[in-house]
Parts: structure tokens; sequence; C-alpha cells
């Protein structure tokens, strides 16, 4: 057997140790005689893995008491529509931050329940940079805030949470929740799909804070009323079961290694040493603004695109793969979630210098 190092944006590397795990207990969970995936949702069982994995995560992020964390299916995309449903309250606008492709995709699906009021966009950068916070055209009686800190395909991300005041800040962290530390209480609602940064595909985590649900616009499904799924504790119908296993076990492995904070450490040198090895060289460009960085998503390009199929090919027999760009965005794509190790980058560092002392 040999694992790659796969730097594919999502679904994504889940740590080998959480597979190991998941393997053993495959056949026979805890003496159970079965699977997780076999259980009954609602069995003792099934039960204590989802209360467990829940009572991690609040650990981890250290959650305060007042916010529901629900434990969803459909995706981030399915949250584009719950977010204004459910958090509107009457109001008839709500605020959106443009700083790229899934910023827009958050507002086109808003728009079609409220006025979506873009009170800054990254357009005449080419999404390359985030306006500053400070020329940010906020209103006062938006429902909420919505942005997006980390853009995964073009790797733009907010390195401090935005100060919206009164008005309820909606964050999309897909693809950086779990990265670094922050402060939870900042937020009315953060959400995630599961397979960037927590486990399998099939799973949504949505954390919001309890007094801003219960009061949905008219026609919102039952599963997409927080209210609803926060009184079945996440189980009005039968959740994503698996997928929430290997999160919880992903929580276990995260606390065993030390919390958040040491994996953000762990994330920042990743990041600052495979933009410092790109900066270095005259054959390979990221073009994000250096103060908004992702550090989860680092993008880019070769000296000559020509040689775009060859880095790819000669990257893949070194164990590297999935490094093909976003298709909006070309060139190369390093995503380097949590799961992805230092020696992974490592890997990709050395071998993006031999490719460039050979073709550079
Ligand atoms: C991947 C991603 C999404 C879409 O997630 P799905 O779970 O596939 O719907 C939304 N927002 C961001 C920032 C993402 O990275």
């Amino acid at each position: 057997m040999s694992r790659k190092y796969n730097f594919s944006a999502g679904p994504a590397m889940i740590p080998q140790e959480v597979l190991e795990q998941a393997s053993s207990e495959m056949l026979d969970w805890h003496d159970s005689g079965m699977s997780p995936m076999e259980m009954s949702h609602r069995g003792k069982e099934y039960m204590s893995i989802a209360a467990e994995a829940e009572a991690d995560l609040r650990e981890l992020m250290v959650i305060p008491d007042n916010y529901k964390v629900l434990f969803l299916q459909g995706g981030a995309s399915s949250q584009f529509s719950a977010i204004p449903m459910n958090l509107l309250r009457g109001k008839k606008t709500a605020d959106y931050v443009n700083t790229g492709a899934w910023s827009k995709k958050a507002i086109a699906e808003a728009s079609k329940y409220c006025d979506v009021n873009v009170v800054a966009t990254g357009e005449n950068s080419n999404f390359m940079s985030i306006p500053d916070v400070e020329s940010w055209n906020l209103n006062e009686d938006a429902a909420y805030v919505h942005y997006t800190p980390n853009e995964t395909i073009a790797g733009v991300e907010f390195h401090s949470i935005p100060d919206t005041g009164d008005v309820p800040l909606v964050a999309d962290m897909s693809s950086t929740i779990l990265s670094r530390p922050i402060d939870v209480s900042k937020f009315a609602l953060i959400y995630a799909g599961a397979q960037k940064n927590i486990g399998p595909a099939g799973l949504t985590i949505v954390i919001v804070r309890d007094d801003l649900i219960g009061e949905t616009i008219e026609g919102t499904p039952a599963m997409m009323d927080y209210a609803i799924q926060a009184k079945a504790d996440s189980m009005y119908n039968t959740p994503a079961t698996y997928s929430w296993y290997i999160a919880g076990l992903v929580f276990k492995w995260l606390k065993k290694n030390g919390g958040i904070g040491v994996m953000g450490g762990i994330n920042k040198r990743k990041a600052d040493k495979l933009y410092a090895a790109i900066d270095a060289s005259d054959f390979y460009k990221n073009p994000v603004d250096v103060n908004c960085r992702s550090w989860m998503n680092v993008p880019f390009t070769l000296g000559n695109s020509d040689l775009d199929a060859d880095f790819l090919e000669q990257a893949a027999e070194n164990g590297l793969v999935t490094l093909k760009g976003h298709r909006s965005v070309g060139g190369m794509r390093a995503s380097i979630y949590n799961a992805m190790p230092e020696e992974g980058v490592d890997a990709l560092i050395a071998f993006m210098a031999e490719f460039e002392a050979k073709y550079g």
C-alpha cells in the first residue's frame, strides 16, 4: 500500500490514523457486532457517537452554550438558501460581501428570498484581494451580513473577523473551519460542508446562535428549519450517520494532536513555506494579495503554461496528486487542509524546485 499526498480541494485528505481506526471498527464497533453505518440513528450506540462528536466539536471550537450545533445534509450549497429562510426574520434585505466564486453563489441563491445588498466586491482586483472593511457599505437594517472567510477556488482568505456591529455575522467556513482558533461568539452563524476540513462529504455543520432561530419565512421546508432540526438533535430524519461518525473521529484526532491552536500553527507554517518557495522562484507565481493569501488553498501558475501537463504528470509520479487548478483559474492549486501532513508540503516544495531546475 502506498498513500499519496492528495492536494484535492474537496473531498480532501482524511488523517490516516482516522481511516485506520474506521477500518478497524468497520465490522464491529465497540463490541456492538456492527459497523456504525448499520446502526439505527435512534439507538443508544449511535446516539453516543453523535453526542460525543458534538461535545468534541464544542470543546475544540469553544462554542458557547447559547449556540446550537447542527449536523445536516445538503452541503454548504443548501445553506445558501437556508440562511435567508431562517435569518431574514421579517426583514427584507441582507448584506453580502463578494470576494469570489463562492460568495457569488451565495448571493445568487439569497437573491431569490430577499434584496441582496452587495456591500463590497473584489471585482476590481479580479478577486485577488479583499476590499478594506472600512470601505464596506454596510446597512444597519440588514438582517445579517454574509461573507466567505476563505474563497477556496482563488485562495483568498480573511485573516481577521470583520466587525459588523450589531448586525449578525454569517460565515461560510467550508474550507477554513477548524484550521485555526476563532472567536465563535463574534458570529451569528457559521456553516461548512464537511468534505474539506472535517471529514467525508454528505455532512454539513451549522453553528447558530439560538436566539436567531424559530422565525422562518413562509414555505421553509422542515428539513431546512434550524429550530426544527435543533429540537430534533439534527435527527428530524435519518442523518448522514457514517459521515457524522468519521467527523467525530477527526475531532478526536484534532484533540489528541493538541487542538486547533496547535493545528493553526502547523497550518501557518505549511502555507508560509509554500508561498516562500513560490515567491523565491521566477518560475512559479501566486497572484493573490500577500495580505489575504489563504492558508488552505494555494493556487500557483508556472512560467510557461505549456508545461502544466508535464508538471502534473511528473508530480503524480512522485506521489503528489490532484494539483490541477480549478478550471476557472488554470495552473495549479495545492489544497493543504489539516489532514495534509507537513511532509506532504515539503515533498511538493522539493518537487517544484526539481521541476524548475529541469525546465525553468
Ligand atoms: C466547497 C465549498 C462550498 C460548496 O460546498 P458543498 O458542500 O459542495 O455544497 C461552498 N462554499 C465554499 C467556501 C466551499 O469551499
